[in-house]
């Protein structure tokens, strides 16, 4: 009878711990885009742990994160370019100014391991659906070559400079035409669709394979904590701590590690699964 009493007290002293603890092991920032003080950068990533990273921007900026640091960086391929640029900052995507990238040329740089993922796929920004046949020969080459893509969700940030941005094409419930098409598609949601919650719980019920990454979503200069804590724990209520990552989307690294360790509904465990875990599984090659 003693012993069982104790092992409660063991019990209930070790989950109350976990609880409030704070996470501070290696981190995957899922969402990460070129910046001019790339150096602040790279030492920011350090910094904080941040071990691996998947990267995407102009094409021609994708060459600063080539094994050159101390993060791993994985390369994405940012499609579709609205006019050809890179919303917010106005670079070409491609030197040529294409908006969608030539598919053989495509195929070739994923078969030379040029490529790690496709995104961030800007769909919303040109103004069309994720499930879009426009986009299908891309999404035919992740599933033939088992690459994980990307997609903006939510909505966007003031000076876009995207004319046929739609925030409707934000919505995560969109993608189902195409998850249905490309059953082998290694999906994940950008800004986990927030504000777009029912969409977003119901695309990760019904397809497994897709994963969703918090940035904005945890970014305490754009998402008030109310309606961030309000939205993860609607995430994790409905049973998805293995399928959340990280991701800074370029904000300051400091305030969004600390939002997610602020999250006391959350335990160590789970914070361990959202910062590193989860997009490494997702990232790994199978
Ligand atoms: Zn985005």
């Amino acid at each position: 009878m003693k012993l069982k009493i104790y092992i409660i007290v063991i019990v209930v002293f070790f989950s109350s711990c976990s609880k409030s603890e704070k996470y501070e092991g290696k981190i995957f920032d899922t969402h990460v885009h070129f910046t001019k003080d790339i150096d602040t950068q790279f030492d920011d990533f350090k910094k904080h742990k941040i071990i691996k990273g998947a990267v995407s921007s102009s094409w021609d900026n994708q060459e600063n994160y080539r094994g050159v640091t101390e993060t791993e960086f994985l390369i994405g391929l940012m499609f579709p370019c609205p006019n050809g640029i890179v919303p917010y900052s106005g670079q070409k995507c491609f030197s040529d100014g294409s908006e969608f990238p030539d598919v053989n040329w495509v195929k070739q740089q994923i078969a030379d391991n040029k490529i790690d993922f496709l995104g961030e796929v800007l769909n919303e920004y040109y103004g069309i659906s994720p499930a879009d046949s426009r986009l299908f020969p891309y999404y035919a080459l992740a599933e033939e070559f088992k690459i994980p893509v990307g997609i903006h969700t939510g909505l966007a940030g003031p000076g876009h400079l995207c004319p046929n941005y739609n925030l409707k094409m934000g919505d995560p419930a969109l993608m189902k035409d195409a998850l249905d098409k490309f059953p082998g598609l290694k999906v994940w949601i950008m800004h986990a669709g927030a504000p777009y919650l029912k969409g977003t719980l119901e695309t990760l019920k019904y397809y497994p394979q897709v994963y969703a990454d918090i940035s904005v979503l945890a970014n305490p200069d754009i998402i008030n904590n109310e309606d961030f804590h309000a939205y993860m724990k609607a995430l994790i209520d409905s049973g998805f701590e293995n399928r959340l990552m990280f991701g800074s989307d370029n904000g300051d690294l400091n305030k969004m590690i600390n939002a997610v360790n602020e999250l006391d509904f959350l335990t160590l465990e789970q914070k361990e699964k959202i910062f590193f875990k989860n997009a490494d599984r997702f990232f790994s090659v199978d």
